[in-house]
């Protein structure tokens, strides 16, 4: 589709260029010019350079925020990205609504983490018209080697035995590999690889694109490595096993969670175990999201008798938000209340 158009807007230009050519001496035919002008802007408005859901760009979908952030930078004018879950919302939890099956019905390509985060985007082939739709499945092109299994939250998960093996259902491993900026690479090379499959005209410009992004994610993890080592207690409890791959990335230590399954809060006798946990390995920071109630948080904290801090990281951003709207920006201002609260 793409290509018919383009050539229809390059047959325009030569058309100008023809008119301009041979009435350059004859200063009425500027009005022709003009003209066939202002016709090839409307045209080429409506056909692959212009607003948002252009036709002539690629419709792609995403998972969630930090997915959409990545689809952009990969896809730049060529692709007009919508994310399904939106900000504020669980990918745990979410379900698609008809307008964006909708979409989906149309889409190029669907680009999710996989790993069991979304369990709505499992089944997404039998549920929308659409197969001709190319799936990337970004967190499962990285190597088993590097993922962890789920529930291994603290010690296990830094031990090679935790690691993933060959034939292990992918929705058995921790999903949050987005949050590790060196796992998020092959995230980036695998939108590229869907892009030039569902593009191929335009394969130089993603491969441009994704390039240009991995520096700058290679950036960021020097630099959040560079401030980190400066932490003095190196442990938290998150609210659930978001920072699992951060924490082994960085040196942190994630010792426990406030929910092991994402949506089911925990029992009093549970939040009373793992604030005894805490005390007894010196944890003096909750790290809250702003996806889920913090009120189990707060219970936490009360219990201690306020030797337990809560903050608020969010593993997903929000687009409307200055300080988190992309995931380079999300990352840095994680990072700043981590500094903060484990100095
Ligand atoms: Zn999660």
């Amino acid at each position: 589709m793409s290509t018919r158009l383009k050539k229809g807007g390059l047959w325009l230009t030569r058309v100008m260029q023809g008119i301009l050519d041979k009435c350059r001496v004859r200063a009425t035919c500027y009005a022709v010019a003009v003209l066939a002008g202002m016709l090839a802007l409307v045209l080429s408005a409506g056909c692959g350079t212009g607003g948002k859901n252009d036709p002539g760009r690629m419709k792609v979908a995403a998972d969630i925020v930090p997915m959409a952030d990545f689809c952009r930078e990969v896809g730049g004018d060529m692709v007009d990205v919508e994310v399904m879950v939106p900000p504020g919302a669980s990918p745990h939890t979410y379900e698609l609504t008809t307008g964006q099956m909708r979409f989906l019905a149309e889409a190029d390509v669907l680009a999710t983490v996989g790993l069991g985060l979304s369990p709505w985007a499992e089944g997404i082939f039998a549920n929308t018209d659409n197969p001709d739709m190319i799936l990337v499945v970004a967190g499962e092109a990285i190597p088993r080697s590097l993922l962890v299994r789920a529930g291994e939250t603290h010690e296990g998960a830094q031990d090679e035995e935790s690691a993933g093996e060959e034939g292990q259902e992918y929705d058995s491993y921790d999903p949050h590999v987005w949050l590790d900026p060196e796992l998020a690479v092959y995230m980036i090379v695998a939108i590229r690889d869907g892009y030039m499959e569902a593009d191929p005209e335009n394969a130089e410009v993603y491969r441009g694109n994704a390039a240009r992004y991995i520096e700058e994610l290679e950036e960021l993890d020097r630099e959040i490595g560079e401030e980190l080592v400066s932490v003095s207690n190196r442990k938290f409890v998150s609210f659930h096993s978001s920072w699992t791959y951060f924490a082994r990335r960085y040196g942190l230590e994630q010792v426990g969670v406030i929910e092991e399954q994402p949506g089911k809060e925990p029992s009093v006798g549970e939040i009373a175990a793992l604030v005894e946990g805490m005390e007894s390995q010196g944890v003096k920071v909750v790290f809250a999201e702003p996806q889920f109630n913090p009120r189990a948080a707060e219970a936490i904290a009360e219990e201690s008798g306020g030797e337990v801090v809560v903050e608020i990281l969010d593993p997903l951003g929000d687009p409307n938000h200055a300080a988190a709207d992309t995931y380079l920006e999300m990352m840095r201002q994680n990072v700043a209340v981590i500094m903060e609260a484990l100095k």
